[in-house]
């Protein structure tokens, strides 16, 4: 293998291995150095991959606990869960990918160092472990990404006290979890682990679950928690956490000065991720870094020439980086480009979908409620809900909406948030509509086939305009 390269990119996850395969599109020669024993990093291994899967296991289970009412006949007795062949199919479902990640790598031609690398000096990437030697490189990318971390109050001992890393690998239901985090992490496993028959405590320092979503967006999948027998406890601090052989007690503060203690089968801490940088040699090489994330310009230059990082490592410095897999993949491909000398343009984090799968699903995309009013617009909304629809009843899905924020003076859209089935599909025409600084008005006109979920998008517009027609 040879030892100097137009680009190695340190890191395989979906920032890493997509700047590496654009890059070879481009001509550039590509090495990947990746630590793991397989390519694709948290998004494939340890991330939305595995985490969808098993959201798909519960829904799946859902119909079918509900089969009397679609005329299914389960002949011996309740449905129940099989943790041993969901966990199988799901790394089946990993595997997989990952795999394919390699194919892509051969098809490209690009070199995989299997090993653990630290930046080295100028244009010099040290694989100081696994398949050691030092690689010359013209340019590097930084990609190494984040680990979950926790807060100073609670010590994870991945045995009881647990990160998104362990709770992906359970080999039995918990009979009873409580998680710290209500952001995308924390829903999805509540949203999975209740279906499972999980007794399910979320909690969330925030006064609302989901605190990045539309207001109203929050206000619906409490309902829906709750409902479904998820207890949510909001505006909560946990102060401490125990584990012993058994199990593992909280205590929690309310803002309202009510006091809990918890006891439970497991604490899963999702309270974020930070960024992975430690032995990465940046600071020795004079990288400015902030918190621990590397600093990066709009082009995804770090402080020091011909060294560029992308992805969960990042901070633009104003505002909070979206740790997402869409997102750190982008990146990758506009770094890529500018390396190959292609004209390439900042990315717009205004226009970055967000999209959650819990049960009902949460796509958003652009400026919440408030977030259009703290700016200035005069701001308009219209909400519909999918429970109308003729195609969710028929789904049997009828939670949620689909909610337009726009500004009154050219009509444009602002934001479009929505709660309920398909939402994590449906927001592409939200981003669509963004990107192309798309009227109310012409939502309106773009014909929706009928019937589809998709419905729900046009008689929101309709309804941002006073007049949704199935209303
Ligand atoms: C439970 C969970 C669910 C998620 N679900 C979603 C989702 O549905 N949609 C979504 O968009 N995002 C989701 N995310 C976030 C998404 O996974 C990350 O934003 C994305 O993986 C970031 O990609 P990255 O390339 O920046 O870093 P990573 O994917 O973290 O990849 C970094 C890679 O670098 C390697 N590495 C680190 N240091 C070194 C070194 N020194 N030498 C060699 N290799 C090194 C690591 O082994 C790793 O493979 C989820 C995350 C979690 C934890």
């Amino acid at each position: 293998m040879p030892t100097a390269y137009d680009v190695v990119v340190i890191g395989a996850g979906t920032g890493g291995y997509v700047a590496a395969i654009r890059a070879s599109q481009l001509g550039k020669k590509v090495a990947v150095v990746e630590k793991q024993k397989a390519l694709g990093g948290t998004c494939l291994i340890w991330g939305c991959i595995p985490t969808k899967a098993l959201l798909e296991h519960a829904h799946a289970l859902k119909v079918i606990r509900e089969a009397r009412e679609w005329g299914v006949m389960i002949p011996y007795g309740a449905p129940a869960i099989d943790m041993k062949q969901v966990q199988a199919r799901k790394d089946k479902i990993v595997g997989g990918l990952t795999k394919g990640v390699e194919f892509l790598f051969k098809k490209n031609k690009i070199d995989w160092i299997k090993g653990t690398a630290r930046l080295k000096g100028r244009g010099k990437v040290e694989v100081f472990e696994g398949d050691k030697q030092t690689l010359e490189a013209r340019e590097v990318i930084v990609a190494t990404g984040s680990s979950p971390r926790s807060v100073p109050a609670v010590q994870i001992d991945h045995q009881r006290i647990i990160t998104s890393d362990e709770a992906i690998h359970l080999k039995a239901v918990p009979k009873s979890l409580v998680i710290m985090g209500s952001g995308a992490v924390g829903v999805e496993f509540a949203s999975i682990y209740r279906r499972f028959g999980s007794d399910v405590t979320i909690i969330e320092l925030l006064p609302r679950l989901v605190p990045v979503e539309d207001e109203a967006v929050s206000a619906e999948l409490e309902k829906s928690f709750k409902k479904q027998g998820i207890t949510v406890l909001t505006g909560t601090k946990v102060t401490s956490a125990s584990a012993s052989a058994d199990g593992v007690t909280i205590e929690a503060q309310s803002a309202d000065g009510t006091s809990h203690t918890i006891s439970a089968e497991l604490l899963l801490v999702a309270t974020g991720r930070g960024p992975v940088t430690t032995g990465l040699g940046a600071e020795e090489l004079g990288i400015a870094m902030e918190n621990g994330y590397i600093k990066v310009d709009e082009m995804y230059r770090t402080s020091v020439p011909n060294v560029s990082a992308i992805g969960d490592v990042i901070t633009l410095g104003a505002g909070v980086h979206p740790q997402l897999a869409h997102v750190s993949s982008m990146e990758g491909v506009i770094v890529a480009e500018r390396l190959a000398g292609k004209d390439v343009q900042p990315l717009n984090y205004d226009h970055v979908p967000g999209c959650t799968y819990c049960d009902p699903e949460i796509g958003s995309v652009g400026l919440t409620e408030s977030e259009a009013r703290q700016r200035g617009y005069d701001v308009r909304v219209g909400q519909f809900p999918f429970g109308v629809l003729g195609r969710a009843k028929m789904a049997g899905e009828s939670e949620g909406f689909v909610k337009i924020v726009a500004e009154k003076k050219y009509d444009e859209v602002l934001g479009v948030h929505m709660i309920g089935p398909r939402s994590t599909e449906l927001i592409a025409e939200g981003v669509l509509a963004l990107r192309l600084e798309c009227t109310v008005e012409e939502l309106i006109k773009t014909i929706h086939a009928h019937p589809t979920f998709s419905e729900a998008v046009a008689e929101a517009a309709h309804a941002t305009h006073g007049a949704a027609i199935h209303m």
